[in-house]
């Protein structure tokens, strides 16, 4: 259990210019995250503007139409990795924050189904902003450049408008909330020979449609929920889809689910060896056929380009170090502080229970352990990943403790747990993705 039972902390342990008083304060994003955060410190009482780059709320969430990217597998800031067929990979019940249920038929509803598709999930989010107000909070259009700490505690925070050539506005905020999302900056797997190979690569980033894949060999590397979507979607219209999954057991490296309801071949391959200049792609097994085109569907990398060593965290692996329960940087806690770091999870609850926490703790209301103690806590939990084996990079990935981790932040801010029906619908969707990938979204 890489969570103790909740303790709660009385004695604050951190200087707040004035604990209660109402702080003026940045967040950095209006996706869920961003939204989350921007109403639970309305509530208690404090003063946030919202910085967002895009001209609208909603993040991930704001598709954004085929466009010929001048670099298919870099990122672009400016645009969401959302791919045109993009239906939710949660029950829709599951998704919605605590007290805002994402409904099929409330307000601005119009896709009714179980799992549906991406523009009601952005519609949801906008309803959410419109009902507890906080479009007037945001500043759209409106990119920050540059976080940079102050003295007292406060951080100096440079912002610039779209298409302002000039060095930007600085303002001094008591706290700042980063909310800027991790799913936009694409991780690119390293494959020998690469160079030198003449076909083309794309990472999912950029993926939005089909259509440019006709009769194309297409090999997918990944085995996310992005390359599952991303190579049925590209088998309707491709010659051949071929799937590189490093962790597939040999003897499942043939013909996928959806083979036959498809126009292409979907077939599954071990992890790519090298590339040659000849246009052959080299599998692990010694395999090899000439493809047009890898994709890759392999996630994504943390990025806060607007934060310097005075934030005292870094990353490295994809590791966000260090941070006391993956939202405080113990040394500059509580006036810096990140939400919705945790992957493998149902991210808007847990956007909304960290807003809880962080809210909290910078009205007074909640206290923080010492910085020693919070330090203390983090490399125990470091030790603990170790012993279990796994990699730097799944620091931030909750595949088996959200709930825990939930009811923990729940429990901090005199919330009640997640509720019960939540869990099971999760875990009996995950059980069905892992059972009946073809067919989990058309169950319920
Ligand atoms: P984002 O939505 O990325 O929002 C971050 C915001 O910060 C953006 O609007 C960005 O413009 C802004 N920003 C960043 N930097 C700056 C800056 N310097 N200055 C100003 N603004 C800035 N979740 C689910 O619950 N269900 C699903 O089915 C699901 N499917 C997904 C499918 C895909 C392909 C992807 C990529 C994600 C999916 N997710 C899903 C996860 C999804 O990302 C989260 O649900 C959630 O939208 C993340 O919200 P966020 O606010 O953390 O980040």
């Amino acid at each position: 259990r890489p969570y103790p039972k909740p303790k709660l902390h009385t004695a604050l342990h951190f200087p707040l210019p004035m604990p209660s008083a109402s702080l003026r304060l940045a967040v950095i994003g209006a996706g869920a995250a961003g939204l989350a955060a921007a109403r639970e410190l309305s509530r208690e009482g404090h003063a946030p503007v919202v910085f967002e780059r895009a001209a609208a709320v909603g993040g991930t969430w704001l598709y954004a139409p085929p466009a010929t990217a001048s670099d298919p597998l870099g990122a672009a800031a400016t645009h969401s990795s959302l791919y045109a067929s993009l239906r939710t990979n949660l029950p829709r019940e599951t998704m919605g924050f605590l007290d805002f249920p994402f409904a099929a038929g409330a307000a601005g509803s119009e896709d009714p189904r179980r799992f549906p598709e991406h523009e009601e999930v952005l519609r949801y989010l906008d309803a959410f902003a419109r009902r507890f107000d906080l479009l007037q909070l945001v500043r759209f259009e409106t990119e920050v450049v540059s976080v940079r700490r102050e003295d007292a505690g406060r951080w100096a925070v440079t912002s610039r408008k779209l298409g302002d050539k000039g060095s930007g506005e600085e303002e001094v905020y008591d706290a700042v909330v980063v909310c800027n999302g991790h799913y936009t900056v694409p991780r690119i797997a390293a494959i020998p020979g690469v160079n030198a190979w003449p076909g083309k690569q794309i990472h999912s980033h950029n993926y939005r449609v089909p259509e440019p894949f006709l009769d194309q060999v297409v090999i997918i590397i990944g085995a996310s929920a992005s390359a599952f979507d991303i190579s049925r979607d590209i088998a309707t219209t491709a010659k051949e889809v071929h799937i590189a999954d490093r962790s597939a057991p040999v003897d499942t490296c043939e013909k996928q689910p959806g083979y036959t309801s498809t126009v292409a071949k979907l077939m599954l391959k071990l992890q790519i060896d090298r590339a040659l200049e000849d246009g052959s792609v080299v599998f692990q097994d010694g395999s090899s056929i000439k493809a047009d085109v890898i994709m890759h569907c392999t996630g994504y990398l943390y990025d806060f380009p607007f934060l310097g060593d005075d934030s005292t965290v870094t990353v490295d692996d994809n590791r966000v170090d260090p941070l006391y329960k993956h939202v405080f940087p113990p040394e500059v806690a509580p006036q810096l502080s990140f939400i919705g770091l945790p992957w493998k999870v149902i991210p808007f609850p847990l956007f909304e229970l960290q807003s809880k926490w962080v809210a909290g703790v910078l009205a007074g209301r909640i206290g923080l352990p010492s910085k020693d103690e919070m330090m203390g806590d983090v490399k125990a939990f470091y030790s603990k990943l170790e012993a279990r084996g796994w990699p730097k990079r799944y620091t931030h990935n909750f595949s088996n403790y959200q709930f825990e981790y939930d009811d923990w932040l729940a429990a901090q801010s005199g919330h009640p747990p997640v509720e019960e029906w939540r869990k099971q619908m999760y875990a009996v969707n995950a059980k069905n993705k892992k059972d009946r990938p073809e067919l989990s979204r058309r169950v319920g």
